[in-house]
């Protein structure tokens, strides 16, 4: 079961949103709007993470994240507070009064998963899986160390990230700026070209010596790790080719796979600034209004 983690912001469309993709890692997710009701929860249950936005109704997140420090069933409890400041000052208030990370809005949510899937590595390392396995593909985050069918594979540094990113969400498909924010990280300019080049050395590396490739590429959109790689039934004549091709069959058939992809592209663009696109696609995939953003 994945970790527990409460959202406490009062934007509703942002919610939706960091709901929407902490569950699709894998998290359970609960949520709260104001402050206070945020204070009452947390005398009853325990999260394993909190989401904190700093302005609030009833009871500012300074001042929650205060009174969880003082609790003692609180007290190392991991939280990551957002805020829509982005001065040093506020940074260094908001670390002061216990919060563990600090993220500034607008953030894109690749670059916010990375932070809580850091931070819960931190608190229990036991959460998160130290091998990733799919199919005869073996990764070693500890190690840094990547095996097929039992035999080592050598892979550069980017690579390493790639694939690790890759495997810890296998079946969805990512475009190459949703790459670069995750495994180059969102401050860094790098041409989308470069992740195909890094992609196809990848290729090389794994599939020297074996008929199928457990990378595809979804045309028009990007890269996915096969979920269904390794999985018995597979015809071992799967290879690449063949794998290209479903690729694209793949991408746009069904609706959910429609707002997969829009929820996603959604997710890609940075919150607030572009909120009208959110909005837009939010309305597209749900087939209703969206709620207008206040940021
Ligand atoms: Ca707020």
């Amino acid at each position: 079961m994945g970790a527990n983690i409460l959202i406490v912001e009062d934007e509703e469309p942002l919610t939706t949103l960091l709901r929407y993709n902490l569950e699709a890692e894998g998290y359970e997710v609960d949520a709260v709007a104001r402050g206070d009701d945020a204070d009452t929860r947390l005398k009853e249950t325990t999260p394993d993470l909190i989401v904190l936005d700093w302005m609030l109704p009833g009871l500012s997140g300074i001042e929650l994240c205060r009174r969880l420090r003082a609790r003692p069933q609180t007290q190392t409890l991991p939280i990551i507070m957002l805020t829509a400041r982005g001065e040093e000052s506020e940074r260094v208030r908001g670390l002061a009064t216990g919060a563990d990370d600090y993220i500034v809005k607008p953030f894109s949510v690749p670059e916010l998963l990375a932070r809580v899937r850091a931070l819960l590595r931190r608190a229990s390392p036991e959460r998160v899986a130290l091998v990733l396995t799919i199919g005869d593909l073996e990764l070693d985050r500890e190690k840094k160390r990547v095996s097929r069918a039992g035999r080592p594979v050598d892979l550069g540094p980017t690579e390493f990230r790639l694939l690790e990113y890759l495997m810890e969400r296998p079946g969805r498909v990512f475009s190459r700026a949703q790459l670069l924010d995750g495994v180059w990280g969102s401050d860094v300019y790098i041409d989308e070209r470069t992740v195909d080049v890094h992609v196809g050395r990848l290729r090389k590396a794994l599939n020297r010596g074996h008929a199928t490739d457990p990378i595809r590429t979804v045309r028009g959109t990007g890269y996915s790790l096969d979920d269904l790689f390794g999985k018995p039934g597979r015809k071992a004549s799967h290879t690449m080719q063949k794998n290209e091709a479903r690729g694209v069959a793949d991408f746009g058939s069904g609706a959910r796979e429609n707002a997969t992809d829009a929820m996603e592209l959604a997710a890609s663009k940075s919150l607030c600034e572009d909120a009208d696109n959110i909005n837009e696609d939010l309305t597209d995939v749900q087939g209703r209004q969206a709620v207008p953003r206040k940021c």
